[in-house]
């Protein structure tokens, strides 16, 4: 409707057009998909909006290991949305609003299905706040135990690949990154760690209570989020330049005595090969009891139980580079992490002392039978962390294309692929055509073979 004033004077029409026409287009809005269709978590992460931020305050009380917890989401309709899920299977909720509005909500699975009160515009940010209380469960699968793992005297989280949506609702895909804010509430006898650098402790409360801040300002898939809560021996540095901040549980002072100097050295020899470390601070955490492996969380490897050795220390490491800063956007690209974090240990035995990677290679090489049964490049679910598979084909398959184009190009493409990347999510096709280009070989045999093929590729 256009509405058309009085003349205001003889030869003088104002014409009034106004910003929402009473007979506007009528405007769709449609439910965003429940998965994004990962071949192996095809439920993982949900159609119709992207997350640009979490902050995630919670409250943990270590009587009954009880968290009290309210999350902020702020995100980004990506089409016009009347209804849209997080992945979420953690404790009972009590409450979701969307841009300050009740929102109504149900559970379905690991789906936590929010209808806000109005459609939202595709292009238009909102804010999604849910509150919850009680006690996480870790999530288990065929991969193993994974999310948020309780201890004695409080909680670790290790989510890869399912685990986020233990404790917090996330769009849990690795191809939605976003910036992280902690705060984490205690009593003020235990320690507070996450990822990232800690921006403030806000002093006990009446009830003895503190609340810790940390905030991760580069992109972070929701799988690498972490927060460790207990008592801790924590030690702060700098390694390259960067706040080094480390800490183990007292019970595993044995397996840590490395932990903090190591990973100094480690991140400085990592940033020779790779190229500039991808964020702000480094670290490491050691807690549990080992019932679960080590994981590359953001800045902040875990070691469960504790670094095995220095080796699993360069391996988390090289993760920053390879997993969580170039993250794969399929899990069934896994051995690019996995394959990388691999080879980094085996050029860190070769250039201090250890045997080269050429004989850790031919060593591996000669290997029969079942070690070549699965596809690296596509090892199926409940294999994707398939020692032989996965890690060590994987690791062979970078020392075959580097033995195939030279240490020169090779080492170029490492630097190249992490910095061309850095923040993003990748395909292995990705990797294959850089590897092409910079090489100006044909490399698809190669990669064929120790990908898409089961048996011993022929060198
Ligand atoms: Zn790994």
């Amino acid at each position: 409707m256009v509405r058309r004033l009085a003349s205001l004077a003889a030869g003088l029409t104002l014409i009034v057009y106004p910003i929402a026409p009473a007979a506007a287009e009528p405007v769709t809005f449609l439910p965003g998909s429940a998965g994004m269709g990962d071949p192996y978590y095809p439920l993982q992460g949900n159609g119709g909006y992207d997350v640009g931020h979490y902050d995630l305050n919670l409250r943990f009380d270590p009587d009954d290991h009880e968290v009290d917890a309210t999350i902020t989401i702020t995100a980004t309709a990506v089409q016009n949305l009347s209804r849209f899920d997080l992945d979420f299977s953690g404790p009972p909720i009590t409450g979701v609003t969307v841009d300050g509005s009740p929102a109504a909500y149900r559970r379905d699975g690991q789906e936590l299905v929010i209808t806000p009160s109005k459609g939202l515009r595709s292009g238009s940010a909102f804010t999604v706040v849910v509150s919850y209380a009680g006690t996480p469960e870790a999530v288990s699968d065929a991969t193993g135990r994974q999310g948020w793992l309780g201890t004695k005297d409080g909680a670790y989280v290790a989510s890869q690949p399912d685990g986020a949506r233990s404790w917090f609702p996330a769009n849990d895909t690795p191809a939605d990154k976003a910036t992280f804010s902690f705060r984490v509430s205690a009593p003020g006898d235990l320690t507070v760690l996450a990822n990232g650098e800690r921006t403030g402790t806000d002093g006990a409360d009446g009830d003895g209570y503190k609340t810790v801040r940390w905030e991760m300002r580069q992109p972070m898939a929701p799988y690498l989020a972490t927060v460790a809560i207990g008592r801790f021996v924590v030690s702060e540095g700098t390694a390259a330049g960067m706040p080094n901040v480390t800490a183990y549980d007292p019970s595993l002072a044995d397996e840590s005595a490395d932990l903090h100097d190591f990973t100094a050295k480690a991140v400085a020899w990592a940033t020779g090969l790779f190229g500039p470390y991808p964020f702000s601070s480094v670290g490491g955490i050691a807690d549990g009891d080992g019932s679960v492996t080590a994981l590359e969380t953001q800045g902040r490897p875990v070691y469960s139980g504790g670094p095995s050795d220095d080796l699993e220390i360069v391996h988390e490491l090289a993760h920053q580079w390879f997993g969580d800063s170039v993250g794969v956007r399929s899990w069934r690209d896994i051995w690019l992490n996995e394959g990388f974090a691999t080879y980094a240990e085996w050029l860190y035995q070769e250039q201090h002392g250890g045997p080269t990677a050429k004989e850790i290679f031919d060593r591996l090489y000669r290997k029969n039978g079942g070690f070549w049964d699965l596809k690296t490049g596509d090892p199926g679910q409940a294999h994707m962390f398939d020692e032989n598979a996965v890690y060590l084909r994987g690791a062979m398959t970078i020392h075959a294309l580097r033995t195939k184009i030279g240490d020169r190009v090779f080492f170029s493409l490492l630097k190249t692929w992490t910095q061309q990347n850095r923040h993003a999510t990748v395909t292995t096709a990705d990797f294959i055509a850089l590897a092409e280009k910079l090489s100006g070989r044909n490399l698809r045999p190669l990669f064929d073979a120790w990908l898409y093929q089961t048996g011993k590729p022929r060198i």
